[in-house]
């Protein structure tokens, strides 16, 4: 199996198990255990690794917030800023290519008596910050915009969209999921108040994550969603991961130190991917801005082809589609682009990462184009 999935999910990195691993024997203490050594270990180890996450997106340790990953981190900033805001302001902004991980938040605010609006996108998957500058009021809490999308790989103007809201007082979130760790992402050069991280998505392990919160600014605070002792400055109780933590600190600092060279190298497997498909179908088109992408990023769709059939037919190949598992539903992202539900459903995501070799991509390649000419012959669209 060659494994191009990379957005979905990314195996963890050697490195980042064997700092993990003494903290579940040995070192197994509870970061909260204030009286003896086996609590200040796991506490220092935490404290090193809440560094390495910082660093990684240019803020200080005290604004890392660990969590059971970026569902909640969204969740905890999405209804923490809400509520927050709840006597002054009841009014949320978002688009229409997030991940579910902000709009079933966003919907299940609007349900308690929130107003919510979903701005769409044009063509190429981009927000129009005019739009968006009309949209905020001065009842608008919080500005919700991703940084870069888990489906296209398009990246919004987070520095610009993050201005607009607060030209009218409102906060402003980014989920960084998939931005951070592979093009440059930095809190203050963007002036962003939340920012969502998980680990498994930068070769960490899988149920730990962070939400940026800022402090000291525009008196940006959040409601907390999880109490109980009072942990990661009362904004998330529960013991800490230790093992999670330290592994996702040890991926941070990987990913930074690797993000340039990996950067490179990839787009370049990207455009070897592109050229090929594009030299071996027909009817072919990319999904989303080429030139404001995550390196690693290519979603294509193809002209009459079924897209069950598609996905069938690569079975040696770990990609993602328009098709939610067996469910025929078109993506939301594709559909926001304009795509119609036929197209949406014979579309491919690739996600390239670190251990994706050039004869991967080649074979890859070569089997899409196999899959896609044979449809073509079997049923002339
Ligand atoms: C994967 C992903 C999430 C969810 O992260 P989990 O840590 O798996 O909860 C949220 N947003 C984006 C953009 C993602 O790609």
């Amino acid at each position: 199996m060659i494994y191009l999935d990379h957005h979905a999910t990314t195996p963890c990195d050697g490195r980042v198990l064997e700092a993990m691993l003494p903290f579940f024997t040995q070192q197994f203490g509870n970061a909260a255990s204030r009286q003896h050594a086996f609590g200040w270990a796991a506490n220092d180890a935490v404290e090193r690794a809440r560094k390495q996450v910082a660093v990684l997106m240019g803020a200080g340790s005290k604004d890392v917030i660990f969590t059971s990953g970026a569902t909640e981190a969204n969740n905890l900033a999405i209804k923490g800023a809400a509520k927050a805001r709840r006597a002054e302001r009841d009014h949320l902004v978002t688009v229409a290519t997030e991940h579910q991980a902000v709009l079933d938040p966003m919907t299940r605010l609007e349900h308690e008596g929130w107003h919510v609006t979903v701005l769409p996108v044009d063509r190429l998957g981009l927000l129009d910050l005019a739009a968006l500058e009309q949209a905020i009021t001065p009842r608008t809490a919080l500005v919700s915009v991703m940084a870069a999308n888990n489906e296209i790989g398009v990246l919004q103007p987070i520095k610009d969209a993050a201005a607009l809201a607060h030209a009218k007082g409102a906060w402003f979130h980014t989920d960084a999921v998939q931005a951070v760790g592979k093009v440059p992402f930095d809190v203050e050069a963007l002036d962003v108040d939340f920012a969502s991280l998980t680990a498994h998505k930068i070769y960490g392990p899988k149920g730990v994550g962070a939400l940026y919160v800022r402090r000291n600014k525009r008196g940006v605070k959040l409601a907390a969603e999880i109490d109980g002792g009072g942990h990661e400055r009362g904004l998330r109780s529960g013991t800490l991961n230790v093992p999670g933590i330290v592994g996702f600190g040890q991926a941070a600092e990987i990913a930074r130190a690797e993000l340039s060279p990996e950067a490179r190298r990839t787009v370049a497997l990207r455009d070897r991917l592109l050229n090929a498909l594009l030299a071996m179908t027909d009817g072919m088109t990319v999904n989303g801005a080429l030139d404001a992408r995550l390196p690693g990023n290519l979603n294509v769709s193809f002209e009459g082809i079924d897209g069950e059939a598609l996905l069938v037919g690569l079975d040696d190949i770990a990609v993602s589609s328009g098709a939610a598992c067996t469910a025929a539903e078109p993506s939301h992202v594709l559909v926001a682009l304009g795509l119609s539900t036929d197209r949406a459903l014979a579309s491919l995501r690739f996600g390239i990462g670190r251990a994706t070799t050039a004869a991967e991509i080649d074979a890859a390649a070569a089997k899409v184009a196999d899959v896609v000419n044979r449809l073509r012959t079997l049923s002339p669209a």
